[in-house]
């Protein structure tokens, strides 16, 4: 079996890694390895890494960076005359990687593990594997980048004979945090160390990291520049691009020194005249300008700690990975908080690839002790009706942080007699109200005629690589769909099959509250409550006419939907006033 290369696809740096006897090697791509996921033209040339990140500075028009945020969405990108999606940029990034790491090994790089944050999304993931596809990779796994840090971590540590140490001084109990601060994403997971790593909780936000530090230097630096030489470069984007370079400069230097002065001459401004500003930053003044940052990250620490259900006291090592992680103040916090915890020094940068190499080897049969187990980042569910036919929620199908790959099935049930169609919305997301939710699919199933509370049976699989497959069927009645969820647009699917399956005398599984079509449920509900009268006999009509219209008239049905529908609500609305007067 070919080599499987391991890649930390990173918003800001990128890094490809590979086991060598057992051990993981960073590739030195770029000089250090650590090479910058830019990508820039120049002329017809298009140039990937170090040397897209230096004309970047320069040319930020005609550059494409943290394309990584923008994974999953159907954003254009344009460079010269041509517009790429983000699947193509990030296609450029895994190319120059691979071809470079080729060139330096000596022989072909096809086979790769890519890592992505623990709270990407489906349609995100889906995105990254498609990336790998069009740069002509075989993508054997996607991974988290935390779950990835902490295999390379516990081999690391076990090569050092210092997990017996760990697992000693916590008489047994053995958990590490992950901390990851990148470029552009902000990931914290907790996870069980042992022989099997296995991921408790992990959370994030994957629109917080380094970019955003250095953003507050460049509105110091703005202000500065606008009191001084009364020039405003708010919108300027090449003389932003500049300062951006510098101030993440400065930021960089903070981490070694008390104070930096940030000399920036030639800055160019609209009218062709160029301007300079002198500044001195002390790293407190740093630190207080990203106080708040630093304070949302320990929320979401808070946050896994909660859903892992452990205290502090019971974290044995704290992973610091990320290369904003090198700032004194996030590890200074996280002692504040893990006091007695142990923060292994091991370069934040490359712990990413590293591990995915080492997962790489577990695919590949290389001798690989450790055992991965992995979580779903998100609840799944499917959009239903709540037992008092008032409104829709999410029943959750596959709860948040599940161990994967994992398949799970519930039974809901259809309303009326002869309902025609059950609508399978599946929805990503912790709320109740699928409002709330990211809506990742859907389909609708045809029914066959059957009585009211015929079971349908809901079943979600959630692979390895984070991706969702629904099928659904109503039992004993032959009919089935299936749904796949198009990666980069998740709300449209791509398969919807009715099909004729054997029909199966499988145990009933327990019955849900829930119901998935509702409306002449609904209309009997209020009906049953209300008073005789004209609003009585009018819902009375609509319904009959809707129940004619469900059995043999399907151009009138929408319309005649929408009547019934508006008096059900003018009607549960007046009774909700009512009710609240009351009380
Ligand atoms: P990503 O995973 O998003 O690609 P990295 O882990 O490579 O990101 O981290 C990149 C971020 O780390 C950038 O914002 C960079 O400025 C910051 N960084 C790198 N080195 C240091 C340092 N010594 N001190 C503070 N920040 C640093
Ligand atoms: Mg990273």
């Amino acid at each position: 079996m070919n080599k499987i290369y391991g890649i930390d696809l990173g918003t800001t740096n990128s890094c490809i890694s590979v086991l060598k006897e057992g051990r993981p090697h960073t590739i030195p791509v770029d000089g250090n390895g650590i090479v910058p996921s830019v990508v820039s033209l120049d002329g017809t040339n298009l140039l990937v890494g170090r040397k897209a990140l230096n004309r970047a500075a320069a040319f930020p028009e005609q550059s494409i960076r943290s394309v990584k945020r923008l994974m999953g969405t159907t954003e254009k990108l344009t460079l010269g005359n041509k517009t790429y999606e983000p699947e193509d940029i990030s296609a450029m990034i895994l190319r120059y990687l691979c071809d470079e790491a080729r060139k330096i090994e000596g022989h072909e790089v096809e086979n790769v593990v890519i890592t992505v944050p623990a709270y990407f999304s489906d349609a995100q993931r889906r995105a990254t594997m498609e990336a790998g596809k069009r740069a002509g990779l075989t993508v054997e796994r996607i991974i988290n980048e935390p779950t990835a840090a902490a295999l390379f971590y516990d081999h690391v540590l076990a090569s050092d004979g210092d997990s017996q140490q760990v697992l000693s001084s916590k008489a047994g109990e053995h958990y590490a945090l992950v901390y990851d601060l990148g470029g552009g994403t902000f990931d914290v997971s907790v996870l069980r160390m042992g022989e099997i790593i296995e991921v408790l909780a992990s959370t994030g936000d994957t629109h917080l990291g380094g970019d955003d530090f250095d953003k507050r230097i460049v509105t110091r630096l703005l202000q500065e520049i606008k009191e001084k030489e009364n020039v405003d470069l708010e919108d300027y984007v090449p003389a932003l691009a500049r300062l951006n370079a510098v101030a993440e400069r400065a930021k960089i230097a903070l981490s070694e020194k008390a104070s930096v002065r940030v000399e920036e001459t030639r800055i160019p401004t609209p009218k062709g005249k160029s301007c300079t500003v002198s500044m001195e930053f002390s790293r407190e003044d740093f630190e207080a300008m990203t106080e708040d940052f630093v304070a949302r990250t320990v929320a979401s620490v808070e946050k896994a700690m909660e859903e892992a259900q452990l205290t502090p006291d019971k974290i044995g090592k704290v992973l610091l990975v990320g290369g904003m992680t090198r700032m004194p103040a996030v590890a200074a916090r996280l002692e504040e908080i893990f006091g007695g915890a142990r923060m292994p020094v091991v370069d934040p940068d490359l712990s990413v690839s590293n591990g995915a190499s080492i997962q790489g080897g577990i695919i590949s049969g290389e001798n690989c002790e450790q055992i991965l187990v992995d979580v779903t980042p998100h609840t799944l569910s499917l959009e239903s009706i709540t037992y008092d036919f008032r409104q829709l929620e999410c029943s959750p199908i596959i709860p948040r942080n599940t161990q994967i790959p994992v398949t799970r099935a519930r039974t809901f049930s259809t309303v009326y007699h002869h309902q025609r169609a059950a609508e399978l919305r599946v929805y990503q997301g912790e709320s109740l109200f699928p409002k709330e939710n990211t809506l990742i699919g859907e389909t609708s199933l045809e029914l066959a005629p059957a009585e009211a509370h015929c079971p349908i049976l809901v079943e979600y699989s959630y692979d390895l690589n984070g991706i969702v497959h629904m099928v659904a069927e109503q039992k004993g009645y032959s009919r089935k769909t299936e749904l796949r969820i198009d990666s980069r647009n998740p709300q449209l699917f791509s398969s919807q099959g009715l099909e004729k399956i054997q029909e199966d005398e499988e145990e009933e599984t327990e019955e849900s509250p829930n119901a998935v079509n509702f409306v002449t449920q609904r209309a009997r509900n209020l009906l049953s409550k209300m008073e005789p009268g004209a609003k009585k006999d009018a819902l009375t009509q609509s319904l009959a006419r809707y129940e004619e219209a469900l059995m043999d008239d399907e151009d009138a049905l929408d319309e005649v939907e929408d009547e019934l529908l508006a008096l059900i609500e003018a009607e549960t609305s007046e009774r909700e006033q009512e009710e609240q007067e009351e009380d």
